[in-house]
């Protein structure tokens, strides 16, 4: 199954079956696309947790070291943007970056979970753009600046169920329709057992919220107008806009 969020006609929040372009939510279907109804981000994560250089291929065109352990840091709520979405960039940056990347999305409450365990924690996933702010990125050590603006996290269309996600799940990126990520499951450094494992050993991961498991090679600048689709075989295509701030 896959499960989406809306905001029906009559203004209520409502989570349904999500088949491509429609929603299925208390016995009515609604066509996404209809002005009537708004696709919000698939959960509501009280965090996002991020790994990055997680894919040999990317840490590469940065010109960074493959970690020993995965390199992890936070977007908070408000950087969730919701499908269909606008995202305005930083005003006066050189460069803010796409970054194609699977996300999961926790179910239940987790501390010290053990890999073994891990995806018993694991409600489903998601297609996220870690959209990076590389100007200010690059300048600080914790990069709130460079990642932690609003709308810096495009998130959905929806929440796929592990078992509609194939272990070795494609991902890619298109900007104007062209291609411009492209990459699975297959090449992560660490995998989601081993990052749940980790994360969980510093802090406890509550339902509804989110970690982004890297973005492969083939990242780079957007600018205003620019359309990006992120999909993720099994989950389907998360799109969104920018804007020049
Ligand atoms: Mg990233």
């Amino acid at each position: 199954m896959r499960y989406a969020r809306i905001r029906d006609p009559a203004g209520s929040v409502r989570r349904g079956a999500y088949e491509d372009g429609t929603v299925t939510a208390g016995g009515e279907t609604y066509d996404v696309d209809a002005d009537a109804v708004d696709l919000l981000a698939p959960c509501e994560p009280s965090k996002i947790v991020c790994v990055g250089r997680n894919y040999a291929d990317h840490a590469e065109e940065l010109g960074n070291e493959v970690p020993d352990r995965p390199l992890l840091f936070l977007k908070p709520p408000n950087a969730v943007a919701t499908p269909g979405s606008t995202v305005t960039l930083p005003a006066g940056k050189e460069r803010v970056d796409h970054e194609a990347e699977i996300a999961f999305v926790i179910g239940e409450q987790a501390r010290d979970v053990a890999a073994a365990d891990a995806m018993d924690y694991v409600a489903g996933f998601t297609c996220l753009d870690d959209v990076s702010n590389r100007d200010d990125q690059n300048e600080e050590q914790n990069w709130v600046r460079g990642k932690a603006f609003d709308g810096a996290a495009p998130i959905g269309p929806c929440i796929a169920d592990p078992e509609h996600v194939p272990d070795d799940a494609a991902v890619e990126l298109r900007v104007n329709g062209e291609t411009r990520q492209s990459s699975s499951r297959d090449y992560f450094m660490f995998s989601i057992p081993e990052l749940v494992e980790e994360i969980t050993t510093y802090m406890t991961l509550e339902p509804g919220d989110v970690v982004a498991t890297g973005t492969p090679a083939g990242v780079g600048p957007l600018s205003d107008g620019d359309r990006v689709e992120v999909e993720v075989e099994g989950v389907g295509v998360l799109d969104h806009e920018v804007r020049q701030g």
